[in-house]
């Protein structure tokens, strides 16, 4: 069952007099429930692609719909609700809010939410995750790989549709890496949420439902689609 897709999907930026396809006409269907990786070099577009499947930008034209909803046809404010609701987004660079303990940013997106924590969830992703004992800690004070998995927790708080990933194992070393990789794999198949991976490693990217290959902007390779 499709739970996202995307049609002619393309961002463009003005760079002087040129123009650079970021994305250019990207039309994909994304499985309820699958791993899907997405690979490609530097520059090819897979920061875009996330950014626009998961509402935290806006393309240059095509459309983006979850379920039976139109993305960039919603308000800023229905869209940032949609989002914070229905997704999950880890960043390469964690994003935590520095000022706040662990505990505190997992909590942040239930109560801008105005929503009452599900407290037995939160506890469950805090074990699986192995962060109890980094709650009352700032991020200043955890790990790189502590802070990736506080930054999980944060983006299951609002148990997401969809789990977005950019490359989040780039800045940690080779065994934080792997953990963070394992929960994240553990949290599509355990808890049944949609995981879109951007990877460089490919023995990651192996681990897959789906390998989607970016080049320029565009799918050069898709491993999900049958070849007629
Ligand atoms: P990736 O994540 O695969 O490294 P990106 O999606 O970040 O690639 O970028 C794709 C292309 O779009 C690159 O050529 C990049 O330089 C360009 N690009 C991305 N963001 C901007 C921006 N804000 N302004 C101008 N060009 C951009
Ligand atoms: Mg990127």
């Amino acid at each position: 069952m499709e739970i996202m897709r995307c049609e002619s999907l393309s961002k463009v930026y003005q760079a002087g007099e040129n123009k650079v396809y970021a994305l250019n006409q990207v039309s994909l269907s994304l499985e309820q429930g699958g791993f899907i990786a997405v690979t490609g070099r530097s520059g090819s577009g897979k920061s875009t692609l996330l950014h626009l499947l998961s509402g935290l930008d806006h393309p240059t034209s095509g459309r983006v719909i979850y379920q039976d909803a139109e993305l960039y046809k919603y308000s800023d404010n229905q869209l940032s609700v949609l989002r914070r609701r229905r997704f999950g987004f880890v960043f390469q660079s964690y994003n935590l809010v520095r000022e706040l303990t662990g505990w505190e940013n997992i909590l942040l997106p239930v109560m801008l939410d105005n929503r009452r924590a599900d407290e037995a969830y939160l506890n469950q992703l805090i074990d699986l995750l192995g962060i109890r004992d980094r709650l009352n800690h700032l991020p200043g004070a955890m790990s790189g790989g502590q802070q990736q998995r506080v930054s999980i927790a944060r983006a299951l708080a609002n148990k997401p549709a969809i789990l977005f990933a950019d490359e989040p194992t780039g800045n940690l070393d080779g065994k934080s890496g792997r953990e963070v990789l394992t929960l994240l794999r553990h949290v599509n198949r355990e808890l049944g949420i949609t995981l879109v991976l951007v990877t460089h490693d490919l023995n990651v990217a192996e681990q897959a439902d789906r390998v989607i290959q970016l080049e320029d902007g565009r799918v050069a390779h898709d491993s999900g689609v049958m070849q007629a």
